[in-house]
């Protein structure tokens, strides 16, 4: 794997220990252009940084050394873990984001990534249910990588959970409301299993969530309304990751 080797300045100055690193952590740039990517991301002013970079064309950029903590993932929350940056890798994919013209992750970006993921979830021993986006991990701020992002191809090289229901099954659920109190709480009882920080202080915060789980796990509607194939996706995903601590 061939590595092009940058500096960022962004990064705590006080190294971490390897056993911290828990998580990956997947966004898109959102930018124009990859250079202008890479200068912020390099740019002592910006306050923001990524381990890797890859390019459309598979290009592998690091930026921060896997002992700093890189600061990407903000205000933040997976599972037992809060604010991310100390225990996790970043890995930005050049895309322009919804903001400039969302486009298809390339096939050697794909490729380089997939390279990446399993050596750090060799390295570190990273478990499945730990390697998430930026919208999973901060979906009130963040929706990235985006709904084009290919999780369950990824899942299919073990990079990731997926859930094994079928898709024309699935389907029939959809759009159908989840009626009782207690399908509710189901949904959300499973979406902490599986990860998410579930907060429903207030009902935006509840919709942008239930629109994070659905870009990762059910791209096909994204409106933020719980329906029973979310619940089904749900529980499912849940059972893996409650197996997979
Ligand atoms: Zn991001």
């Amino acid at each position: 794997m061939q590595i092009n080797n940058y500096y960022s300045p962004n990064f705590n100055k006080k190294k971490r220990l390897m056993n911290s690193i828990k998580i990956i952590v997947i966004h898109y740039t959102g930018m124009q252009s990859e250079r202008e990517s890479i200068n912020r991301l390099c740019n002592s002013g910006s306050k923001v940084s990524s381990h890797f970079v890859i390019n459309r064309n598979g290009k592998i950029y690091r930026l921060v050394q896997d002992y700093q903590v890189a600061w990407h993932a903000g205000k933040s929350c997976w599972g037992k873990y809060r604010n991310l940056n100390k225990n996790s890798i970043s890995i930005e994919l050049v895309n322009k984001g919804h903001q400039f013209g969302y486009t298809s992750f390339n096939k050697k970006q794909l490729l380089s990534l997939i390279k990446i993921c399993k050596n750090l979830i060799k390295k570190y021993k990273i478990k499945k249910k730990y390697i998430v986006g930026h919208s999973d991990i901060a979906p009130l701020r963040k929706i990235d990588p985006g709904e084009k992002f290919p999780w369950k191809q990824l899942a299919k090289k073990n990079i990731g959970i997926w859930h094994d229901c079928k898709p024309n099954l699935l389907r029939k659920f959809r759009r159908i409301k989840l009626f009782t109190r207690q399908d509710k709480v189901k949904f959300i009882k499973n979406l902490n299993n599986i990860g998410y920080c579930v907060s429903v202080k207030k009902r935006s915060f509840f919709v942008k969530i239930v629109k994070a789980f659905q870009r990762h796990y059910r791209k096909e509607l994204i409106n933020g309304l719980p329906d029973k194939e979310c619940l089904i996706i749900a529980e499912n995903l849940s059972k893996k990751a409650i197996k997979n601590p």
